[in-house]
């Protein structure tokens, strides 16, 4: 059975079935009597043992709503980001098409859960749809080939950014304008995608206030998610648990014209197709 990691009270659950609503979840330490931890942050380099957890359990499950559920990666060492990672939403921010991957940071104090509150600061935030991998096995020179070996499993995720921030300075330096507080919601639960087919292919997208704005399938990525491991791991180690934003498609409010940008009472859903949707109000 596939993995589909999630974190509810900050503990480790596996989500055993899901609805539009809500899903039905085990506590990992204690299904697996005390043998797999309850910190989230430490189940990621044990996730061949939360595999065997998850195709041989028969702990009743018990039922959460969406709204419970916190962000599945709490507390990552490392949070990367790329950048123009498609050519169209290059092109829409007026951005040349990179020749190797633009990477920033975001940090840890803007993480955010699945279904929750973004608060809107100043007049630019704007929203970007993405793929976010989650590191299994860490490790440095990673080769491409192997990459997917790495990789715990994918989520949805938000890079919300204040443009005017983002922007602002010469050079910009995008890190600040991508970190503030809940700008970096991810889930809403981290599914393994070890042996799926379409890994490379999935749609994601989003909608504000139903309005299809975003929709992509991965497959149109200028650095597809393994030569992205690959390429970081030539610079950085890579610890599991670390987090990875892939980059975003078109359709971003800044690349409208005039820019259209997030307003207090918007509602941004987030699909990743084969994981999962988000929910965030912004207030
Ligand atoms: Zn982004």
């Amino acid at each position: 059975m596939q993995v589909r990691f999630a974190s509810i009270d900050s503990r480790a659950h596996l989500v055993v079935d899901s609805t539009e609503t809500h899903c039905d979840v085990i506590d990992v330490a204690r299904a697996s009597n005390g043998s797999l931890p309850s910190d989230p942050m430490d189940c990621f380099s044990r996730w061949d043992d939360l595999r065997t957890l998850a195709s041989s359990t028969t702990t009743s499950t018990k039922r959460v709503e969406f709204e419970r559920l916190d962000c599945p990666v709490p507390r990552p060492r490392q949070m990367f980001a790329v950048g123009l990672n498609y050519r169209r939403h290059a092109e829409e921010m007026g951005s040349p098409i990179p020749s190797q991957p633009l990477i920033f940071a975001k940090f840890q104090s803007s993480l955010n859960a699945p279904y929750a509150n973004i608060k809107v600061v100043g007049d630019t935030v704007d929203y970007e749809s993405e793929v976010v991998v989650v590191i299994g096995t860490g490790g440095r020179d990673i080769a491409q080939s192997s990459a997917w070996d790495h990789v715990a499993g994918l989520c949805a995720g938000q890079d919300v950014s204040d443009r005017k921030l983002q922007y602002s300075g010469t050079p910009p330096q995008f890190s600040m304008g991508k970190s503030r507080t809940g700008f970096s919601p991810i889930g809403p639960w981290v599914a393994d995608m070890a042996g799926v087919e379409q890994r490379n292919s999935l749609r994601i997208g989003c909608s504000v206030n139903g309005e299809r704005r975003q929709d992509t399938v991965i497959s149109d990525m200028i650095f597809p998610i393994d030569h992205i491991v690959s390429y970081l791991s030539t610079i950085c180690e890579l610890y599991p648990g670390d987090i990875i934003y892939t980059g975003s498609p078109a359709g971003v409010g800044h690349g409208f014209k005039p820019p259209v940008y997030l307003q207090p009472g918007d509602v941004v859903e987030t699909t990743l197709e084969g994981v999962g949707t988000m929910r965030h109000r912004f207030v």
